[in-house]
């Protein structure tokens, strides 16, 4: 979906378009952190297809375009954090010029790519912070097995110090609130639909990011100059895990959402 020259917070708007030519989708475009895309036997391409329907939400389609497709062309893998990485893991840069599949390769209505694709986000990101929680939960564990280990003066543990100890409560309490706001969106996606938990997903989204990295910051800090060697995982995950606040709609997005949706509810009637 997302594209260097266009913003990702605004599906809406793309240059990527798929026109109809003797039976086949011809795509133009160029795209940027396809996530999987090295090695991938398909892409899922998000286009332009109806330019003029009146709702912008409309106008884009999912195509499947099989790798190997003339003129369908991974460029490589994003250098991410100072990693290429390889395979699934990896971020590729594509381009398509003029690409051809057959019709048939729409992925459901035409027109209602957005919608698709919010089905997949909404889950995506329950999902995402539920690993989250995970990192968290191995984070804590890390810098309290530390606290309580390492002497900084002979006899005196690291964990005697207050503003450790309010490192390790306010992590403990952080991740137990993240862990419970996420049971209730999953809850309320279960009971209501995802529809009518948008707002929760929003919600638990952009607070689950923000634990992740305040723990992972603490437990960094926690740990000296260890925690910034690759003798524990908390460098990889400091550094993967910056795009938390980023992928899937940045935090920003996200809060404009929450606070637009609150407001309609007390009267607002445009922004
Ligand atoms: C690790 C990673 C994996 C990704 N995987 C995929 C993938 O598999 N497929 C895919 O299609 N994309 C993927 N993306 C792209 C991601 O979805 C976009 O980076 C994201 O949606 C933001 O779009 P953008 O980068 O174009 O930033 P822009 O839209 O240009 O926004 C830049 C910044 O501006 C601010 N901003 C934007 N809009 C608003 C607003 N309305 N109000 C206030 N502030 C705003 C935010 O701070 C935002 O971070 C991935 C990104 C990362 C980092």
């Amino acid at each position: 979906m997302t594209e260097p020259e266009y913003p990702g917070s605004n599906p809406t708007w793309m240059g990527t378009t798929a026109t109809e030519d003797a039976g086949e989708w011809v795509i133009r475009g160029h795209k940027w952190f396809a996530t999987g895309a090295d090695g991938a036997a398909f892409a899922i391409c998000m286009a332009v297809t109806d330019p003029d329907a009146p709702e912008p939400h409309a106008r884009a389609s999912m195509i499947v375009v099989p790798a190997g497709t003339p003129g369908y062309d991974v460029i490589g893998n994003l250098s991410v954090m100072g990693d290429r990485g390889g395979d699934w893991a990896s971020h590729g840069e594509v381009a398509y010029h003029g690409a051809r599949v057959p019709l048939a390769n729409l992925l459901g209505p035409r027109g209602r790519g957005i919608v698709i694709a919010q089905q997949r986000l909404g889950p995506g990101r329950m999902h995402h912070c539920m690993r989250w929680i995970g990192v968290c939960e191995r984070a804590f564990d890390i810098m309290c097995r530390h606290a309580a280990t390492r002497q900084i003066a002979p006899g005196k543990p690291l964990g005697t110090r207050q503003i450790v100890q309010q490192w390790i409560a306010e992590s403990r309490a952080e991740i137990h609130a993240a862990r419970l706001i996420v049971l209730r969106a999953a809850w309320r996606i279960e009971n209501e639909g995802l529809y009518a938990a948008r707002e929760e997903i929003s919600i638990i989204r952009l607070t689950v990011a923000r634990t992740l990295q305040r723990v992972l910051d603490r437990a960094i800090q926690c740990l000296g100059g260890l925690g910034m060697t690759d003798d524990t995982p908390l460098a990889f995950w400091y550094a993967h895990e910056r795009g938390a606040r980023i992928h899937d709609g940045a935090d920003e997005v996200h809060i404009d959402a929450i606070a637009r949706r609150i407001l309609k509810s007390h009267g607002m009637t445009r922004g």
